[in-house]
């Protein structure tokens, strides 16, 4: 078989209908009950095969593209070294990724950009790495990479990276509220910490109501059930936050969340067409940089 000379991966961004933080664990990280969600916003990442002795090098186009690093710190450029090391590879490609997911958004899409680079090359290479080694080396590289190798709608647990596929009927309508500015994750983390040290911080759990919610398929109770134990944290860090999640509430959603860190808020609609009110809504407040609707659950990282 010819091996092509290049291949295009897109990958989904995601969003935590529920996202409980259990205690700090000694190795720093917290211990996780998370439902992560893929939704239809995607970045594309394609690898080119270069001339022996090349290197990897990086580009990026689309929103928010001048915020993303061009080098080693690129998580989809991590993605292709670990691959190739793993696999004994000379690592000499291009790697372009179209950038759809907010950059700095709470939506995993630099996760999602490695995810994307992780099968690219795996396929460019023609390596048919089996994929509990690719969930393995993606769990390496971030604690959201694994979901967005996987997709759907998946519980997490661990740092998030150990995942149970769950069966949601039907989908859901989304509409995403974009800030004008990112947030740090690790800030966010750190901010939840210092607002809850004197607390007995109890272990994680999966709420009932929201497996029931998606087991229904069931907007109504998904919107009663949305949860993120970052969101106090993301609201005293960025305290217009609270004021968006109370505007989308207002403008008719069934449910709003910050979505993992922030500073993106996701609200969840009844249908398209009320996805499509509660997005001009918002947008007239002005509150927010701009507004995407996207349905899911969305597959996982596959080539196109
Ligand atoms: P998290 O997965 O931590 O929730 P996020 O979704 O909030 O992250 P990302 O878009 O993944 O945010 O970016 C967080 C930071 O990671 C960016 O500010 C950027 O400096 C860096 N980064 C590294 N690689 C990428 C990438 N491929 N795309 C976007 N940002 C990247």
């Amino acid at each position: 078989m010819v091996s092509p000379s290049a291949v295009t991966v897109r990958v989904p961004a995601k969003v935590n209908l529920q996202l409980s933080v259990g205690p700090r664990r000694d190795d720093g990280f917290h211990e996780l009950a998370t439902i992560f969600h893929a939704v239809g916003l995607h970045d594309d990442v394609t690898v080119t095969e270069q001339p022996a002795g090349s290197g990897i090098t990086l580009a990026c186009e689309g929103e928010g593209a001048d915020l993303v690093p061009l080098d080693e710190t690129n998580l989809a450029w991590r993605a292709v070294r670990i691959l190739a090391d793993a696999a004994g590879v000379d690592a000499d490609v291009s790697v372009q990724i179209d950038k759809h997911i907010p950059v700095a958004g709470g939506m995993a899409g630099g996760s999602a950009d490695a995810a994307g680079a992780l099968l690219a090359c795996d396929a460019l290479w023609g390596l048919g790495t089996p994929r509990s080694e690719l969930h393995d080396l993606a769990a390496a590289l971030g604690s959201d990479v694994p979901f967005a190798l996987q997709g759907g709608t998946a519980i997490g647990s661990g740092r998030g990276e150990q995942l149970t596929s769950v069966l949601a009927r039907g989908s859901f309508h989304w509409v995403f509220a974009l800030a004008r500015e990112g947030l740090s994750t690790a800030a966010v983390y750190a901010e939840c910490d210092r607002l809850r040290a004197d607390r007995h911080v109890p272990d994680p759990y999966v709420s009932d109501m929201l497996m029931q919610a998606l087991r229904a398929g069931d907007p109504v109770l998904l919107g009663k059930s949305l949860h993120n134990d970052l969101q106090q944290a993301a609201f005293s860090l960025r305290p217009m936050l609270a004021r968006v999640i109370e505007a989308g509430e207002e403008c008719g959603a069934l449910g709003g969340i910050v979505s993992g860190s922030g500073p993106t808020c996701a609200f969840v609609a009844r249908d398209a067409e009320h996805a499509l009110d509660i997005a001009v809504s918002l947008t007239s407040t002005g509150l927010v940089r701009s507004v995407k609707r996207s349905s899911g659950p969305a597959l996982g990282a596959r080539v196109i």
